[in-house]
């Protein structure tokens, strides 16, 4: 992986309790990679306007869609569509993504069932930072 400086990270994996439990995923070696670097931590369901904690949601036929079958996919949307303009604005050269989230997610998310069953595909957020060109990480991709 190339010499960074500027990388983005869900926020959740920085240790913020912005999961829909209201809990954090956060992450060693997340941490010890971003040690030194300007770290932008974003959560776009949070700037979506959704509360924390909140109903979970997955990806339904293209919708992102909560556990008690709200559609979500518009706050979705525009949170992904905020964290991406950060991540623009601020340069960001990486972005860290929490795995199987319905924004987040990078490779894998669940299959809309809440049945924890996971399927390729991305979130709504990391498809559009891949849309947008900006590489894109796991937290098992980094070193250890
Ligand atoms: S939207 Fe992303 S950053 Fe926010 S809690 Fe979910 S996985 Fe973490």
């Amino acid at each position: 992986m190339k010499k960074i400086k500027t990388v983005a990270v869900s926020a959740c994996l920085l240790g913020q309790c912005c999961k829909y439990n209201g809990g954090s995923n956060r992450n060693d070696r997340v941490l010890r990679f971003t040690e030194g670097l300007q770290v932008i931590p974003v959560c776009p369901e949070v700037l979506g306007g959704l509360p924390v904690p909140r109903i979970p949601a997955e990806i339904r036929d293209g919708r992102v869609t909560a556990q008690d079958g709200t559609d979500v996919d518009d706050a979705f949307r525009r949170g992904a569509e905020a964290a991406l303009r950060i991540l623009q604005e601020r340069g960001a050269e990486l972005v860290i993504l929490q795995p199987r989230s319905p924004s987040c997610g990078y490779r894998e998310i669940y299959d809309g069932t809440f049945q924890h069953r996971r399927i390729p595909g991305r979130g709504v957020f990391a498809q559009m930072a891949a849309e947008a060109g900006i590489p894109a990480a796991e937290p098992e991709d980094l070193p250890d």
